[in-house]
């Protein structure tokens, strides 16, 4: 759709909401008041926001308008989560928290189900919000660490399973798994996780955080549901459908519907419409074919940025670590510019990075790395690198969608260019040492 169509129907939609209309009188506390014009602007006039106190989902009689808006959203983007991979979908809930807060909703959801249960056992993965969410939701998180097969950490699945008998399933609230993630670490093997949980009756919520926007990842989502228990998966709206971070995308599967609903009704109050205007628009802006081009070129952009990436890791005598499993992320050795077991260079050159406008490459430093806390868990070492100890120091780069070719071959020749200066300074200083 053009922009004007698109604006059209929010205005009709707006213009359904009961503060918008000509001849109303407010006699509650809740009438959609805005006082600045600028606020109502912004917002399309839109401002009794979405759901009702039993249910973020429910309709709103005040706001037809908006009730309206949030049913068109969750199935258009239902329907683009099918575009995107996920087969025999069931019920899709946008939500207006982001992802963290929404796995915390998930698991709070599941809580009248599992009187027993304190724990949830967690696949590591070192995103602080994976672990506050289960914080927050009040559980105690069973850290499980990954296993090293080469250079990739990838999911332990009998510790998994040792962990589920030796707590007994039912005082497990649920497995959480994780679909993308930074390299060097694998997405879980969430096909055997969900066998697992399907044998043990124990809950799965998969954090599918910026999954969304990559086939395999969902075709695993798919397999994972189809063969075994996934009760539930959270994406971010923002990492995955380019818009202003502020929402979630709750999804299950159609053989395992009930948490979706059962979450909606969890959530406190009613919410914000803007995750939902934002997505609105962007899927009308993109239309299907829109949508599938833009995760064709992510697709497209992540073979290229592989090989670029490889050209000059080779050029600079570093490698790409291996990680065939990821499909989104990689990580590219900094290890000559660790000097006698030093690795501040390798920090330094993160800064410079930084300095030079590069975001999104972080350098993961787990040989030095300070001890981190996340709420009642302690790293002592590792933080940053999915596990206790990994031994290259290296650099992430994610092929995501939006991003283009251009950004990827200004960043390699940036990066070259700090590596090399970088280079040539420790160069110069050695001889006076
Ligand atoms: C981004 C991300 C999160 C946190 O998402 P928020 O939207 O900031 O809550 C959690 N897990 C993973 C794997 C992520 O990439």
């Amino acid at each position: 759709m053009d922009e004007a169509s698109i604006e059209g129907l929010i205005h009709d939609l707006a213009s359904m909401d009961s503060n918008t209309f000509l001849d109303n009188v407010g006699a509650g506390e809740r009438e959609g008041r805005v006082a600045c014009p600028l606020v109502a602007r912004r917002n399309y006039r839109l401002a009794h926001g979405i759901g009702r106190s039993g249910d973020v989902a429910a309709e709103q009689p005040k706001a037809a308008g908006s009730s309206l808006l949030v049913k068109i959203t969750n199935l258009l983007a239902a329907d683009a989560l099918v575009s995107a991979g996920l087969l025999d979908l069931g019920p899709v809930s946008v939500l207006p928290t982001a992802t963290g807060m929404t796995l915390t909703l998930t698991l709070l959801a599941l809580r009248p189900t599992r009187p027993q249960a304190q724990f949830v056992i967690w696949s590591r993965i070192d995103q602080k919000t994976c672990l506050k969410a289960v914080q927050a939701a009040g559980y105690t998180p069973c850290i499980i660490q990954l296993v090293q097969d080469g250079d990739e950490l990838g999911t332990d699945i009998d510790a998994i399973k040792t962990k589920i008998e030796e707590l007994g399933p039912e005082r497990v609230a649920a497995v959480m798994t994780t679909t993308s993630c930074f390299a060097p670490r694998a997405p879980d093997r969430i096909v055997e996780v969900a066998k697992m949980c399907k044998d043990f009756s124990v809950p799965h919520v998969v954090n599918h955080a910026y999954g969304i926007q990559c086939r395999s990842l969902c075709e695993l989502v798919t397999s994972a549901w189809r063969k075994g228990r996934v009760d539930a998966i959270v994406s971010s709206t923002d990492k995955n459908f380019c818009v202003p971070v502020g929402g979630a995308i709750l999804a299950a599967s159609k053989g395992r519907p009930d948490l979706v609903e059962m979450v909606n009704k969890t959530y406190p109050g009613r919410a914000s419409v803007s995750a939902h205007l934002d997505l609105l628009m962007t899927l009308l802006h993109w239309g299907r074919s829109g949508w599938l081009r833009a995760l064709e070129s992510r697709e497209q952009l992540f073979v290229s940025t592989r090989a670029k990436l490889s050209d000059l890791a080779a050029s600079l005598g570093e490698k790409l670590l291996a990680t065939p499993s990821n499909p989104i992320s990689m990580a590219l050795t900094l290890d000559r510019l660790v000097k006698e077991g030093s690795t501040e260079g390798a920090s330094f050159l993160g800064s410079m990075l930084f300095a030079r406008c590069v975001s999104g490459m972080r350098v993961v430093d787990s040989l030095n790395s300070k001890k981190v806390t996340v709420g009642s868990e302690e790293f002592k070492t590792g933080y940053g690198s999915h596990c206790d100890r990994y031994e290259h120091v290296y650099l992430t780069a994610a092929a995501a969608i939006g991003g283009k070719e251009e950004e990827i071959d200004e960043i390699c020749q940036r990066l070259k260019m700090a590596y090399v200066e970088f280079e040539k300074k420790q160069g110069k200083r050695q001889p006076q040492q």
